[in-house]
C-alpha cells in the first residue's frame, strides 16, 4: 500500500536543494534549456518521487520542487502548474526499482541519434554506460501519429520498457531520457550522452570507429562511478548562488 499525503513525510531538505542544483548543472552544462526535467525518488518513499513545478530549470531552486506519485499526480502543487511530461518520470520509477533519479532533455547533438539508425555507443571511457549502444524508443508504433511527448502514463510505461534496464533510452524526433541510481550519477550520465554524442558525429565523419567493447565500456562505467563526488564538486561550485 503507498503512503497517503498525509502520512508522507517531508523530503529531506538536503536531496530537495541537490535536485535544486542539478536542475541549473543540466542547464550551465548544455543538456537543458528552457525544457528538460530533472528528478529523484522521495527518500522516504519508494512510490514517490520530486520534481519541480512548470518552469525553466536554469530557475529552479529549492521551493520549487513539488512531490508527485507514481501515477503523476502532484500531491502539494497547489495552483502550481506541473510538466506534461512527468509520467516519463513516474513509469520508469514504476519500472526500475533500482532507478533513483531520471532526466529528460532535448539535449541536441543526441537528436541525430534519435532519428536514424546509427546506435549511440561510447568512443571513450568517459561514456561507458552507454554500453553496447542506447536504447531506442519510438513513438509512432506505440500511438501513431502525437505531438510527440510523453504525457500520459501509457506512453510513460511504453518508454519504460523501451529503455529496459539500460542507461539511456533515445525518443525518435524528441529528445531522451537517461536514469541513474543517484541524482549525482544521472546528471553525469546526461551530460556525457550529449558529449559523447558530439565526439561520435565527429569521428564518424573522420572514418571508421573503433568504439569501446562490452566489457571496455562496463569497466569504464564502474570505475567512472567512483569519480562522480569529484565532478559534481565542480559543476555545482559553477551554479552557487
Ligand atoms: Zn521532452
Amino acid at each position: 500500500m503507498t503512503a497517503t499525503p498525509s502520512a508522507l513525510p517531508a523530503p529531506d531538505a538536503a536531496r530537495v536543494d541537490k535536485l535544486a542544483i542539478a536542475n541549473r548543472i543540466l542547464y550551465n552544462e548544455g543538456v537543458v534549456d528552457g525544457f528538460g526535467h530533472v528528478s529523484v525518488r522521495h527518500d522516504a518513499s519508494a512510490g514517490h518521487f520530486l520534481l519541480a513545478r512548470n518552469m525553466a530549470p536554469a530557475l529552479v531552486t529549492s521551493a520549487d520542487i513539488l512531490t508527485f506519485d507514481l501515477d503523476g499526480q502532484a500531491i502539494d502543487a497547489g495552483d502550481r502548474r506541473v510538466y506534461l511530461e512527468r509520467f516519463i518520470h513516474a513509469e520508469i520509477y514504476r519500472a526500475r526499482s533500482d532507478v533513483v533519479a531520471v532526466v529528460h532533455s532535448h539535449s541536441p547533438n543526441v537528436i541525430p541519434f534519435a532519428v536514424t539508425k546509427t546506435s549511440l555507443r561510447p568512443v571513450y571511457h568517459m561514456s561507458g554506460f552507454l554500453g553496447e549502444g542506447a536504447a531506442h524508443f519510438e513513438i509512432r508504433d506505440v500511438a501513431g501519429n502525437t505531438d510527440l511527448l510523453v504525457r500520459n502514463a501509457a506512453l510513460g510505461r511504453a518508454l519504460a520498457g523501451a529503455l529496459g534496464s539500460g542507461a539511456v533510452v533515445l525518443m525518435r524526433g524528441h529528445g531522451s531520457t537517461v536514469v541513474g541510481t543517484s541524482l549525482e550519477q544521472a546528471v553525469y550520465r546526461a551530460i556525457y550522452a550529449e558529449t559523447n554524442a558530439r565526439l561520435q558525429t565527429q569521428a564518424i565523419a573522420l572514418g571508421d570507429v573503433t568504439y569501446l567493447n562490452a566489457e571496455e565500456a562496463a569497466l569504464a562505467a564502474a570505475s567512472n562511478d567512483t569519480q562522480l563526488a569529484r565532478v559534481w564538486e565542480l559543476w555545482s561550485r559553477a551554479v552557487a548562488r
